[in-house]
């Protein structure tokens, strides 16, 4: 489902153009070893992923938002709907943005390659 459409390629860790390589070389988020080790090329169709130094900087970003989002769905949800004391849920927002890292950086990096590089059917079809 959402083969050719670069939700397949973000929520998949695959290679933006081919949809078949994968992006990261695990797909675990928490495998916390190597949660952050990404192919230099596509394994599939050779893509390279870092187009220039520092081309996943702006991806910071996007994780940012991720964080931001999770904090005021959480203090909203948690504060103003359940009414829940705030400092409680200070300390469990902090858990939770510890635990979304791996999750968020990866989500991250892979909307942002997704941003710049488009699914092209031919080399999905040509690549193994
Ligand atoms: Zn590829």
């Amino acid at each position: 489902m959402f083969k050719g459409t670069k939700l397949y390629s973000v929520f998949n860790n695959k290679c933006p153009v081919c949809h078949k390589g994968d992006f990261f070389e695990v797909n675990s988020a928490y495998d916390l070893k190597k949660f952050d080790v990404m192919h230099t090329k596509c394994p599939s169709c050779g893509e390279r992923y870092e187009k220039e130094p520092g081309y996943f900087t702006g991806s910071m970003y996007i994780s940012y938002a991720f964080m931001v989002a999770f904090m005021v769905t959480c203090f909203v949800g948690f504060v103003g709907i359940f009414d829940f004391d705030i400092y409680y849920v200070l300390i469990g927002v902090i858990i939770g943005m510890i635990l979304f890292v791996p999750v968020f950086f990866r989500l991250a990096r892979l909307i942002w390659i997704n941003l710049f590089v488009d699914y092209n059917k031919s080399i999905a079809e040509k690549s193994k």
